[in-house]
């Protein structure tokens, strides 16, 4: 049998004709691609403003500069995320405080209220796997609390939450185009999307050396800037994005049919419109079945098998290392199973069958 592969990026010729118009144009760095691709994300995302930059993790890195966060800020985040979700606020000295997840695998907001100190300043909200985080409930406990919410949209891009696309209704949203993600750039690449014109302003400055001008330096800035070949790219990609992830809905869509009673199927609310940048099942001999699959030519993964409150580059940070049940559970059981924009229903069915048979269900 020929591999299923856990994810894939796409690529035709339209992909790359736009990489080759970028490499023609004779502007590499920060020029008209970026310019236009900076509006259509914030089009597609229904904000007012859109910063590019090199990475999430250094785009992030920015904005806490300029939110003014440091030593004795205390942000609530999941454990169960990406480890780039909290290593920004990590280099400007605050603490990341670790919420547990429910059973959607986002933060349970339930124990993140419990979290909330007079040291608390922000939460980010992570939309795991592409399956939105209960806005509503996370903004109330933001306003009453006086707090900022960062959704971390790396893993949701074209998400919705009853109607509204993540990255829009926090006060900022943060975007990957790395190449696993559901709009990549083939590259490396991020952007934070937001309403607040004042902070996208001093964001772009930051990114480009704090200039305004060519030579006018207003503060001192970083070089976190976006190429206009991935520009260039990301646009082609971004207007196949709604139906690459339609696909990815058909595909989970057959996955939950097929897989019921065999595996535990990653539960949907009803309000969300999720992405599934990830399909995560939970499964008994988790790692039997992996090994399984893998012997059949079928990729699978863990994401993720160590959560972050109990990483090395964490526990030595802090004196108390917090018990979060649901995460260390989770990391037990799941496992994400092929899926991507291109994928046929009929790779689906071989990996259902494969699943099946491990079972002994067939
Ligand atoms: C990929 C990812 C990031 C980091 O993105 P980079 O562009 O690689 O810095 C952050 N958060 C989540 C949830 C991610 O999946």
């Amino acid at each position: 049998m020929s591999k299923i592969p856990l994810s894939k990026c796409f690529v035709n010729p339209e992909v790359e004709e736009a990489a080759l118009r970028a490499i023609r144009s004779g502007q590499y760095i920060l020029g008209k691609e970026s310019t236009a691709f900076e509006a259509e994300l914030a089009a597609h995302t229904g904000t007012a403003q859109c910063v590019l930059g090199s990475s999430w993790t250094m785009i992030v890195y920015c904005l806490h500069q300029l939110q003014g966060i440091g030593p004795g800020d205390e942000i609530i985040v999941p454990s169960h995320t990406a480890f780039p979700t909290m290593e920004p606020l990590i280099h400007l000295g605050a603490k990341p405080v670790f919420a547990d997840i429910d059973d959607t695998f986002v933060m349970d907001l339930a124990h993140v209220e419990s979290l909330i100190t007079p040291r608390t300043v922000g939460i980010i909200g992570v939309h795991l796997y592409g399956h939105p985080i209960d806005n509503d409930k996370l903004l109330a406990i933001a306003k009453k609390n006086k707090l900022w919410i960062i959704e971390d949209c790396a893993q949701a891009q074209g998400a919705k939450y009853k109607g509204k696309t993540v990255g829009s209704m926090g006060d900022f949203g943060a975007f990957s185009f790395f190449p696993s993600k559901n709009l990549t750039v083939l590259g490396d690449g991020g952007c934070i999307t937001t309403n607040k014109v004042d902070y996208a302003d001093r964001l772009r400055m930051l990114r480009n050396h704090g200039r305004q001008g060519k030579y006018d330096h207003e503060f001192t800035g970083y070089n976190v800037r976006f190429n206009e070949i991935n520009a260039a790219i990301g646009r082609v990609m971004l207007k196949h994005l709604d139906g690459f992830n339609e696909n990815r809905r058909q595909i989970a869509a057959r996955y939950n049919e097929r897989l019921k009673g065999i595996v535990q199927t990653p539960p949907v609310r009803e309000w969300a419109t999720p992405v599934y940048h990830m399909y995560v099942v939970r499964a008994e001999k988790r790692d039997d079945l992996q090994k399984f699959l893998k012997e059949k030519n079928i990729e699978t993964g863990v994401h993720y098998p160590k959560p972050n409150h109990l990483q090395p580059a964490v526990i030595g940070l802090f004196p108390y290392i917090p018990k979060l049940p649901q995460t260390e559970k989770a990391v037990k059981e799941i496992l994400s199973l092929p899926i991507h924009g291109e994928m046929a229903l009929d790779a689906a069915d071989k990996v259902c069958d494969a699943i099946a048979e491990f079972y002994g269900k067939k």
